[in-house]
């Protein structure tokens, strides 16, 4: 295996240490230092060393139709020749609100912000201001954000996270403040009768649950169908809002995840696809719920705007991004999705290393180096204490020498990917899988 030629992005991140905390806005996913883009056309990215990859990170799925499609380049250049914001409204925003109401079941009205965290502070908010209580609850391990309230409890640790069936609340960053605690209650995922214990004691105070359907930033321990169904039926007996965060989760399927487990929310978060790789968030419910944000009639109950939401550059984006997520497109990223899983599975297996790819949403799977269920945050963290962090970035780097970029092992497809490129990516799976295996036992 040769490693790639990399002195060009080695060069440009030292450089950038200079100017730019710790180099980079992001964490780094592959150590010691990043691949610096060049371009991007389809599935595939070539770094500035010239090394071409297939992206399985599609910037952590905003880019589900791949890099570059050339409808989405026409709609923003057109868009950016004729204006790129502007305080007076444009069509555009009316044409993508439309596009998603018609589409995701509770959704019958929207507003745009510019992110997901901004659009799940502003369901937080929403919530808030039509309930009048201030608490809300979220499950353990939950990502939705930067948001201080609502990060906390994001990857707790043994030390600190308590009952596992009354989970403590665990700020994130420090110096947040500690009636923090007093804000957020925590949940024990897919522990329905903990979970129902914990919201019917509080229920007087919590203005709503918080929830990612799928729980897309592990890939791992989704709720169950049966827990959502007891989520909602405690927050409609007991007059608190259920939020599902659908921020990635609105990629399993034309009506998102909630058309797929049939369980509606009453405030939606949105974002990363819907942008057509632009920056966006969204918030969507029904013309009652929505009504939150009137500025006309009987005064204003939450004051919302932003100088950059509704932009009609993201707005162009996005309109291009949906018109091509048509039912066809999605059928054929759930076909791809079954064969890379099988051909990851099979290489595995005749590698000799146990653990398989694992559907989590439509279009996304997650290598996993065990068959064990997780059902919540702790056995996620339990078993990546198993099987160590080290063996994880070790089988990743395994993959980027072989051509294929998947970021902690998550698989996330597009729809520029054909057959044949998730054929390429099983036979890198199999040189991969034998560095690897070479390695561990080295
Ligand atoms: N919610 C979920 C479920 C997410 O995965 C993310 C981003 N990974 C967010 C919210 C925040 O979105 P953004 O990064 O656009 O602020």
């Amino acid at each position: 295996m040769d490693a790639p030629v990399t002195s060009r992005s080695e060069h440009l991140f030292d450089a950038a240490k200079a100017v730019l905390v710790d180099g980079y806005a992001r964490p780094l996913v592959v150590k010691p230092f990043p691949h610096f883009i060049d371009r991007g056309e389809g599935c595939w990215v070539w770094d500035v060393d010239g090394n071409r990859r297939i992206d399985f990170t599609n910037n952590f799925s905003t880019l589900i139709h791949g890099h570059c499609h050339p409808e989405i380049v026409r709609a923003v250049t057109d868009q950016a020749a004729r204006s790129a914001c502007s305080t007076m409204p444009s069509e555009l925003e009316a044409k993508l609100a439309a596009a998603i109401a018609e589409r995701i079941p509770s959704v019958e009205q929207v507003r745009f912000w510019n992110t997901g965290t901004e659009a799940v502070m502003l369901a937080v908010k929403m919530a808030r201001a039509l309930t009048g209580r201030a608490r809300i609850a979220k499950i353990e391990g939950g990502y939705h954000g930067q948001y201080d309230l609502i990060e906390a409890s994001f990857q707790p640790t043994p030390d600190a996270w308590g009952d596992p069936k009354r989970p403590n609340t665990v700020a994130r960053a420090d110096g947040t403040p500690d009636d923090l605690r007093h804000q957020l209650l925590v949940l024990p995922c897919n522990d329905v009768e903990a979970t129902r214990s914990l919201l019917e004691e509080n229920a007087g105070a919590l203005a709503a649950v918080l929830i990612d359907p799928v729980q897309v930033q592990f890939g791992l321990g989704a709720p169950s169908r049966d827990y959502l169904q007891m989520l909602r039926a405690v927050c409609s007996r007991h007059g608190m809002l259920l939020i599902f965060d659908e921020v990635v989760a609105l990629r399993n399927g034309y009506g998102g995840t909630q058309g797929k487990v049939g369980v509606l929310p009453d405030i939606t978060a949105m974002g990363k696809f819907l942008g057509g790789g632009l920056p966006i968030g969204a918030v969507g419910g029904s013309r009652d719920v929505m009504s939150v944000f009137k500025t006309s009639g009987s005064g204003i109950r939450i004051a919302h705007s932003g100088t950059f939401s509704a932009n009609p550059l993201t707005m162009a984006a996005g309109c291009a991004a949906v018109r091509l997520l048509d039912h066809g497109q999605y059928a054929r990223l759930d076909d791809l999705t079954d064969r890379l899983c099988r051909g990851i599975t099979q290489e595995m297996a005749a590698a000799g290393i146990p653990g398989e790819a694992r559907k989590y949403c439509l279009g996304a799977a997650k290598l996993m180096l065990q068959h064990r269920s997780l059902e919540n945050w702790r056995d996620i963290y339990a078993y990546y204490q198993d099987v160590g962090l080290d063996n994880i970035a070790l089988l990743q780097k395994c993959f980027l020498a072989e051509g294929v970029m998947a970021a902690r092992l998550s698989f996330i497809l597009s729809t520029a990917m054909t057959e044949g490129d998730i054929d390429f990516t099983i036979d890198a799976a199999r040189r991969a899988f034998a560095a690897y295996a070479r390695r561990v036992a080295g």
